[in-house]
């Protein structure tokens, strides 16, 4: 039994209430982003209705109050990761800007040639990408740790990996083409034992982990706002005060400054240092209504009504298959350890045509490589098929999913 009233949470978005293709939607597309509540559509609403005004260097009241309502959202984005002061989250407009905003300054300052930073097969681009371009600048090398068939990092080859050259181990939390849960108290443990930093790309953990970075112990994380029932242009660089202090800046202009002069101008403390320009101040204030809204519900329900969701889904695969008589339905990803993510192939069909068929009746998932295509040339795929649950999805959309598939199959 489910401790939650999904009917209830469901009332919360209007979204979902709609049809696609005469059929009622079915969202299961949350792993590319999930879909917002009226709690935070409206206070985007309520901001440039009522509050618009830039922050931090008024001298009127609207300044003054949207000013308090963004630093407001860092104190909630603080609270729920635990980290030891809201300075040392840093806003960005997702993952992929926390990630090159690390790349770009602590990766400019610290690497030299020679030193390793370690990724694993099962990064995004964007934890891929910013790394091979600061590498290829400061002749770097690039290690990379393998992944077995079920999908979890061969943790061996990573302990074989580290070494006295590795200087930043940058890993996703969990895996958005697999649902993968890394075992990352493990990888930050023995990176530190190596005096190597660690990075976890928090895109998919945000909104399905419960998130400690004290506890942890890790030196940065990165979430993005729009996977995490956020607005999309909001996201969040946490870095330990000590390392962003020692980080020279990312871009220059106004907010991130001291004092200006031509000859020499001295920068601002954290967070400003990073965050130079006006922000997106109305997405970030209407980002803290989603952390209410995961807060209100708790992780520990999200996680168990998300795993029991996934449950329902792959057992009913496995159904599939058996009156089947043949594996038709091929899952990718089939860790013990999961976020609500399946990956799957039907045999025989494209899985651009699959997503095609499914949208026909109204259920939309994702298709495609996922932007990890490495991950998908390991598994010798062109991509998959991806459905991804989140709070406010039902059995009963599972089944409809199921159903989908089954005529899909015996087409
Ligand atoms: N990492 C992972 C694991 C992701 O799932 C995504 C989004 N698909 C990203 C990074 C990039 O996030 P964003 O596009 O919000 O910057």
């Amino acid at each position: 039994m489910s401790a939650i009233n999904v009917q209830n949470i469901r009332s919360l978005f209007p979204i979902l209430h709609q049809e696609v293709n005469k059929h009622p939607l079915v969202y299961l597309d949350n792993a590319a982003t999930t879909q917002k509540p009226l709690a935070v559509i409206d206070a985007l609403q309520t901001y440039y209705k009522v509050d618009n005004a830039n922050i931090h260097r008024g001298a009127h009241t609207l300044a003054d109050r949207s000013t308090g309502m963004f630093e407001d959202t860092r104190k909630a984005v603080q609270q729920f990761i635990h980290a030891a002061e809201p300075e040392e989250c840093i806003f960005t407009k997702g993952v992929t800007e926390s990630i090159n905003l690390v790349a770009q300054t602590w990766g400019r300052k610290f690497l030299q040639a020679g030193d390793e930073i370690i990724i694993s097969y099962l990064e995004h681009h964007s934890n891929i990408v910013p790394w091979q371009m600061i590498c290829e600048e400061k002749g770097a090398i690039l290690k990379v740790i393998p992944v077995l068939a079920n999908g979890t990092l061969d943790m061996a080859a990573f302990h074989q990996l580290l070494s006295v050259r590795t200087k930043l181990v940058a890993c996703v939390w969990a895996s958005n083409a697999l649902g993968t849960i890394n075992p990352v108290e493990e990888i930050i443990a023995a990176a530190h034992a190596h005096h190597a930093v660690v990075l976890l790309d928090g895109a998919q953990a945000g909104s399905h982990l419960e998130i400690d970075v004290q506890e942890l112990d890790v030196d940065f994380l990165t979430l993005s706002g729009h996977k995490l029932y956020g607005p999309t242009g909001v996201g969040v660089l946490y870095g330990k005060r000590a390392l962003l202090e020692a980080m020279p800046p990312y871009q220059g202009g106004g907010e991130m400054i001291k004092e200006v002069s031509f000859e020499k101008t001295t920068y601002n403390e954290i967070p400003f240092k990073f965050e130079a320009g006006t922000p997106n101040i109305g997405d970030v204030i209407a980002f803290k209504h989603a952390l209410s809204f995961v807060n209100s519900i708790g992780k520990a329900n999200i996680i168990a009504h998300e795993n029991m969701l996934l449950q329902s889904f792959t057992s009913g695969i496995h159904q599939l298959n058996q009156a089947f008589g043949s594996d038709q339905i091929e899952l990718y990803g089939t860790a013990a350890d999961k976020v609500a993510v399946q990956s799957f192939l039907i045999k025989g069909k494209h899985p651009f045509d699959v997503g095609l068929m499914l949208d026909a009746r109204g259920i939309a998932v994702r298709t495609g490589h996922h932007c990890t295509q490495p991950l998908m040339r390991f598994f010798d795929i062109e991509g998959t098929v991806r459905a991804s649950f989140a709070i406010y999805n039902t059995v009963e959309e599972v089944n409809i999913l199921l159903e989908a598939i089954k005529k899909i199959v015996n087409k």
